[in-house]
């Protein structure tokens, strides 16, 4: 049995599958390009160093980030297991310090005896078992690599969010079912605005607060083809440009006829389903850079949604990441070239726990198809982690957007009231993966 793999890039990902694999006998070249070649955002040398907020979101057990987080503690994550040792105060959240937190998981490497950490760039794609752990800041040699073998089509170098909101937080007596023209199966959910609920709404976006760019992020923003690429421009931007922009754009009612009344609506948002359940919806067009709590005001504006619950807020970031869905196979490996796994953001998911638990889903999966000769039996598809793994490789017609941990993901529950909603989807994914872990554990 050849356990030998090369993994590339040591950030949260990267640790994470290295010390997985390692752990299962496994031996580990882990190459990390820092601190001769920098990223952008990273200052240290260091394995996992949190390039932004220290914060890995809540341990609330009623919360996505908290199931996310429970699910890898069963699932023995030794980076969470770190930054558990290495907490500060902060509430509800794991926040940790993110210097020892960094000092802990670099030593952890450094000693193991089955992982050699090599400081060096990759400018290609190296040979035999690989993991591509380089993050959103994945140096440009060897995204050029990678263009050369799947097509320019397929890497992105940023992400435009739109928000997500519940179903079941929208009211349903403003918003109605309808497709433009009634063309298609009313797949979309429509806010109608009268002319003054349109103009509050135009001057809240014109007057909303940014999140401050970072300065790399900046010169993107710059950049000529990412400024014309339309589908990405900031909705706030969009209403700056004059406060008819939306209406005849985005926001355009024609075809959009209220049913309930016959008539024509001001403007229109549409909102579009997340999930073939229909529990959480886009607001088609509102990739933001808003700040959070400013978007949660903004956006609350919107006829229909003044209670709405916000599953994720939107965003645009420079993001280096690949078309996953129309590359992957089953067992998250390329799948022209079956030797090569992607993890952590690089492949797709958003967030510092969401990287680490790929990194550790990604290691678990390569172990078991060494081992074993088959591919790992699917996550249950009621944990969040299950569902990483299924929109990875599920293609949609969108444009494919990083996922996040959000209860939007998870399959509906029936009959279940909206006050203990969260709960349940939290113990009905929990006690799947016990399940699960209990079968299909080695
Ligand atoms: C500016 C910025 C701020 C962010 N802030 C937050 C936040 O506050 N909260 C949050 O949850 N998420 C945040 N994210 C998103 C994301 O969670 C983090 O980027 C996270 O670190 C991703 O983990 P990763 O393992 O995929 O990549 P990283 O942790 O970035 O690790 C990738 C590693 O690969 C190395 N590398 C890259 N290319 C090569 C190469 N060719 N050869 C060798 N090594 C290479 C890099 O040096 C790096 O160490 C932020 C992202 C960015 C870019």
């Amino acid at each position: 049995m050849n356990k030998e793999i090369t993994i590339v890039g040591a950030g949260l990902a990267g640790s994470e599958a290295a010390l997985q694999l390692a752990g299962r006998g496994w031996q580990v070249k882990l190459y990390e390009m820092r601190p001769h070649t920098m990223t952008p955002a990273h200052e240290t040398d260091r394995c996992a160093e949190l390039v932004c907020s220290n914060s890995l979101k809540s341990l609330r057990t009623d919360t996505a980030a908290g199931l996310l987080k429970q699910e890898l503690k069963l699932l023995d994550c030794k980076l969470l297991d770190i930054a558990q040792d290495n907490a500060v105060a902060a509430g509800h959240a794991l926040a940790v310090d993110r210097d020892a937190f960094a000092i802990a998981v670099t030593e952890l490497i450094e000693q193991h005896p089955n992982i050699t950490l090599l400081r060096q760039e990759i400018t290609g794609i190296p040979e035999g078992k690989v993991i591509l752990a380089g993050g959103p800041l994945t140096s440009d040699a060897l995204m050029q690599a990678l263009i050369e073998k799947l097509g320019e089509q397929h890497l992105y170098f940023f992400d435009a969010i739109a928000p997500i909101v519940s179903a079941d937080s929208l009211d349903r007596s403003i918003v109605f079912d309808k497709s433009r023209y009634d063309k298609g199966e009313a797949d979309y959910l429509n806010c109608p605005f009268t002319k003054e609920e349109y103009l509050q709404f135009v001057e809240a976006l014109q007057n909303g607060e940014k999140h401050t760019a970072h300065e790399f992020e900046n010169e993107l923003f710059q950049d000529v083809s990412f400024r014309f690429y339309e589908n990405c421009m900031p909705v706030e931007e969009l209403a700056r440009r004059g406060v008819d922009t939306l209406r005849f754009g985005v926001l355009r009612p024609v075809g959009l006829e209220d049913p309930r009344t016959g008539r024509r609506p001001y403007a229109v948002m549409q909102l579009r389903s997340e999930n073939q359940d229909r529990t959480a919806f886009n607001l088609v067009g509102c990739q933001t850079m808003l700040r959070y709590g400013v978007q949660k005001e903004v956006f609350r504006k919107i006829p229909g949604l003044q209670d709405a619950e916000f599953l994720r807020y939107g965003s645009i970031h420079r993001n280096s990441y690949l078309n996953s869905p129309a590359l992957l196979s089953d067992n998250l490996s390329l799948k022209q070239m079956p030797d090569v796994w992607l993890a952590g953001q690089f492949s797709g998911v958003e967030g510092y726990t969401e990287s680490i638990a790929m990194g550790l889903l990604i290691a678990m999966i390569i172990d078991h198809s060494v081992t074993h000769g088959d591919v790992l039996f699917p996550l249950p598809e009621t944990t969040i982690l299950g569902q990483f793994w299924r929109r990875l490789i599920t293609p949609s017609e969108q444009r494919f957007q990083p996922v996040n941990a959000n209860f939007g993901l998870l399959p509906e529950l029936i009959n279940i009231d909206r006050k203990n909603k969260k709960t349940e989807l939290v113990n009905r994914a929990l006690e799947h993966l016990s399940v699960w872990i209990k079968t299909n554990r080695e």
